[in-house]
């Protein structure tokens, strides 16, 4: 089981299933969310996410032309999670953010990224 929350602590969640897949996605909206970058996200079925607190909802048309629905914290703006209406038995965790820091088991690009932070700080040392 994965569980989490946002930064304030108002909203938490848990997930009782292993992830469908895991993936980076470089779409517009996601470079938008990751700040340029891509985010790297799992995908879950939806009666596998239990939250516990208030959510806000933003709704937005994707590249695909799915309606998109981001999840986020109503108080302090923290990314939960996202699904389309076009895919209701399905949502869409993002570790937008967190990839340098929790090596979520089942996330390869998560370590890979850690890889990179890591020769990064080795080459920086050096100088
Ligand atoms: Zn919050
Ligand atoms: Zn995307």
């Amino acid at each position: 089981m994965l569980s989490g929350g946002c930064l304030c602590g108002a909203v938490r969640y848990r997930i009782t299933a292993e992830p469908l897949m895991t993936r980076t996605c470089w779409c517009r909206v996601c470079q938008y969310i990751g700040a340029g970058s891509a985010t790297v996200n799992s995908l879950f079925t939806a009666d596998a996410l239990h939250i516990d607190g208030v959510l806000a909802d933003y709704v937005c048309v994707a590249d695909s032309g799915n309606h998109l629905h981001r999840r986020f914290c109503a108080q302090c703006g923290t990314h939960v999670y996202a699904h389309a209406e076009e895919r209701p038995q399905v949502v869409i965790q993002e570790w937008v953010g967190r990839r340098l820091y929790t090596r979520l088991p089942f996330d390869a690009v998560a370590a890979d990224a850690a890889a990179t932070a890591d020769l990064t700080r080795s080459v920086a040392a050096r100088r």
